[in-house]
């Protein structure tokens, strides 16, 4: 079969003609051609590859002719009218059947019918058993007819056509409506052009309430359903400036149900190239979050309860090696010192799972100040130049004289430069080298840490500074590592408002490259609690000092460390005691853990505050909780982070001079009867007065009332006007202006987006709840500290 037949069969076939019962429109020519012509016979046929199928006949009651004997097939062959006057007289037919045969055929026109495409597929015919002679005008008229059966066809092909597209729309809107995610189509005109059910669903909508309305009509909607509905707007408008660009953001949602999406959106055009518009999708992640937030608390939890005994470790050992508990051999301290670099090695790593989850939790905090970035570098350097030798590796450092300095935190850009540092020497063979440059680039201090080592794949490349990320090729299995140093490296550029990036070929070696602003402008202001000063130590000789602690390991650590610094010490190991104690001796000060068996540290602070004998006497907090807020907050002198705690530390604080803290007027407003007398407990507990209210008008009220408080807590979210409607109110009145303000919030994930909104109307944090005290108090400090500025 050629080619242009399998076509015009094709063409047949989707006509889906074939074998169909009869029909008036094609009865209704086949009618007109006998009367027109004075002919008896006429039929309208459809050729398929054996026969010639009669659809439509007048005067023959043939349903079929073998094709190669059929008239239809000299038409379809000859793309021409066939013409036949008499039969008889024509050698063509000298032996058909049909003239022949009992049809007796003498006269016949045959004109081809073709589809829209121009494929013959059938024919019309007239015939008679007398001769015919065929004018023009008949001939004009067969035509005329041929069109009309031929406008039939297309009318077919077009409902053929139209019922595949219903069927194909139909099977994409299931596919849709099956989809987990919430699907809309916004047209160019902003109209909106397309969801799916899962999009009504999300945000219980029903389907006339949006379908064809122009999204600005649907502000009521996005008001009622989003968290932050101007930071959405914002949001979709500049997906809509990037007509070439995929982008993806997050929102929150509270209408109908609480939920964390991510909105995917981008720009959707058909086959032809032409603009539709801009597809958002809308995916629920509120279980992703969820779990993340869980894992980070988990490694939050974990870590710190690993740190407690590595302190103890540590410490004893120290004490150990420089001989405090008798003469040691040469082997022995051989083997102190390999448990201690090993309890060093592993510390570093529980800093590190904590850097993480500190980072995640935004709770990290920076001492902001002026950086000679050389200097750090030439102090890492130094530090692993030991390593490096091992190696036999080289490591150049080409640092330009007038280098300007970065404001930064010296200690996390130390982090950053001993991360890319070590990591050059990890990560190069024997004998290669690591160079460090620094420059200034664009109002930036730019550090470049490149290595001749074992480089990465790109694929390797798009997954570093993910967490936990390891390259897996035998040149790093045998380099002991956790995959988060780069995490948290980039965390910490970026905190301090810094880029960082890497060029890396695969057995060639790598380049980090990371830039710190000079001016420091991007970076998050620092917090007065970590920046103040180092205090000297100073001892007081003979002083008598009471170490409040439930684990005797530390207790006993304490004691060593403060009876070399030359004070008098007492033991205690939970609170009655040591309030007996306190009450009996009378001691210096009391360094008071936060952790005792039969009530916690701040109730044996508070007793100790609440009796006369015992009042004046300081105290000191520790904790493993990296937080300097509640022991502030409830009136201890200080506050002390424990695990980090070596003697020099231990010994400055005790010999620092207690700080005075003034009792505060505080609001706290939350719908949440329960959060909120915690809330006011701790802050009432802490000395301070506390005014309550249930929603976002009693807490206007509040603050305009008698008693103008200096710091107020809003939660986010409130009945009647929520904590940003307040924190607007707030902000538009002159004589309550500069209230500091600590929004809360239930949410530990917000994003940046949403604290930006509440940063523009200048609450100074967020306090996520449930919030520990150390978190109340710490926030409180820093409202506080804003105000004084
Ligand atoms: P760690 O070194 O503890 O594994 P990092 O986060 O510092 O964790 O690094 C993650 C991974 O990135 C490493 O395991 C290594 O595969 C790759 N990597 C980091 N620095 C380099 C480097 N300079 N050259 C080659 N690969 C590197």
């Amino acid at each position: 079969m050629t080619s242009a037949e399998a076509k015009r069969l094709e063409a047949l076939y989707a006509l889906e003609i074939l074998d169909t019962p009869r029909e008036e429109r094609f009865d209704r020519i086949t009618r007109t051609a006998v009367r027109l012509f004075r002919m008896p016979k006429s039929l309208l046929a459809f050729v398929d590859e054996t026969r010639a199928w009669v659809k439509s006949e007048v005067g023959t009651s043939i349903d079929w002719v073998p094709r190669e004997s059929s008239f239809s097939e000299l038409a379809i062959e000859s793309d021409e009218p066939v013409v036949v006057p008499d039969a008889r007289s024509d050698p063509r037919f000298a032996g058909h059947p049909l003239v022949v045969g009992p049809d007796r055929i003498r006269s016949l026109a045959a004109h081809p019918l073709r589809t829209p495409d121009k494929h013959r597929v059938g024919a019309l015919l007239v015939m008679d058993s007398e001769p015919h002679d065929f004018s023009e005008e008949e001939l004009e008229a067969l035509t005329d007819l041929c069109r009309l059966a031929e406008e039939e066809l297309a009318d077919i092909e077009h409902a053929r056509l139209l019922k595949l597209e219903t069927e194909s729309q139909a099977r994409v809107r299931a596919v849709m409506d099956a989809t987990s995610e919430g699907i809309l189509l916004i047209g160019r005109d902003r109209v909106v052009g397309y969801h799916n059910r899962r999009f009504l669903e999300l945000f219980g909508l029903k389907r006339e309430q949006i379908d064809g309305h122009p999204l600005a009509s649907l502000d009521g909607v996005i008001d009622r359903v989003f968290d932050e509905p101007d930071e959405f707007r914002r949001k979709m408008d500049e997906a809509d400036e990037y007509p070439d660009g995929v982008t993806r953001f997050p929102v929150k949602q509270h209408y109908p149900g609480i939920r964390d999406l991510e909105v995917y959106s981008a720009p959707v055009t058909d086959r032809e190239d032409r603009d539709l518009g801009r597809l958002h999708a809308f995916r629920d992640v509120t279980k992703e979050r969820e779990a993340e937030r869980i894992k980070d608390e988990f490694v939050s939890l974990v870590s710190h309860e690993l740190r407690t005994p590595l302190t103890s470790i540590k410490g004893y050992v120290d004490l150990l090696i420089d001989g405090d508990a008798g003469e040691i051999t040469e082997e022995q301290k051989e083997f102190l010192e390999i448990v201690k670099s090993n309890s060093d090695r592993l510390v570093m790593l529980v800093n590190d799972l904590l850097d993480v989850s500190r980072i995640e939790a935004g709770r990290i905090n920076l001492r902001l100040q002026p950086v000679d970035m050389a200097d750090s570098i030439n102090e890492v350097a130094m530090s692993l130049r030991p390593l490096m030798e091992q190696k036999r590796q080289s490591l150049r450092l080409e640092l330009p004289k007038d280098l300007p300095q970065v404001m930064a935190d010296r200690d996390r850009v130390a982090e950053i430069v001993t991360n890319l540092l070590s990591n050059a020497h990890k990560y190069t063979l024997e004998g290669g080298s690591v160079t460090v440059q620094a420059q200034v680039a664009g109002g930036e201090v730019q550090v470049e840490v490149s290595d001749t080592g074992v480089g990465m794949t790109p694929e390797e490349r798009d997954k570093l500074f993910t967490k936990f990320f390891r390259a897996q090729n035998p040149a790093t299995q045998d380099v002991s590592g956790t995959g988060l140093g780069l995490n948290i490296v980039k965390s910490l550029v970026d905190k301090q408002g810094g880029r960082i990036w890497v060029t890396s070929e695969p057995m060639k070696g790598s380049t980090f490259t990371f830039t710190i602003p000079i001016d420091g402008t991007q970076a998050p202001e620092t917090t007065a609690a970590e920046a103040a000063p180092a205090r000297a130590p100073l001892t007081k000789v003979g002083a008598r000092i009471l170490v409040v602690d439930d684990d005797p390991d530390h207790a006993g650590l304490f004691r060593h460390f403060l009876e070399r610094g030359g004070y008098q010490v007492l033991v205690a190991h939970d609170a009655r005691t040591a309030l007996q104690t306190a009450q009996r001796e009378g001691p210096d000060l009391i360094t008071l853990d936060v952790n005792l068996p039969d009530t916690d540290g701040f109730t044996l602070l508070e007793w100790l505050k609440a009796d006369p004998a015992t009042t004046s006497i300081p105290v000191i907090m520790l904790s493993v909780v990296d937080d300097t807020g509640r022991g502030r907050l409830m009136g201890a002198v200080d506050y002390l982070q424990k695990s980090t705690i070596d003697e020099r530390v231990l010994l400055s604080h005790v010999g620092s001079i207690v700080r005075s803290q003034e009792p505060q007027v505080v609001l706290v407003a939350d719908d949440d009867h329960e959060i909120r007398s915690q809330i006011a407990g701790h802050l009432r507990r802490a000395g301070h007065e506390v005014l309550e209210a249930a929603d976002g008008e009693q807490a206007l009220q509040a603050v305009r009332g008698v008693q103008l408080p200096t710091l107020a807590l809003l939660d986010l979210r409130m009945p009647r006007l929520d904590g940003l409607g307040v924190l607007r109110a707030l902000r538009h009145d002159e004589a309550i202006l500069s209230l500091p303000v600590v929004m809360m919030t239930d949410n530990p994930g917000m994003s940046a987006s949403d604290r930006s909104a509440i940063d523009r109307l200048g609450a100074s944090v967020l306090l996520h709840k449930p919030c520990s005290a150390e978190e109340l108090a710490e926030l409180i400090g820093h409202g506080l500290e804003k105000e004084d500025a």
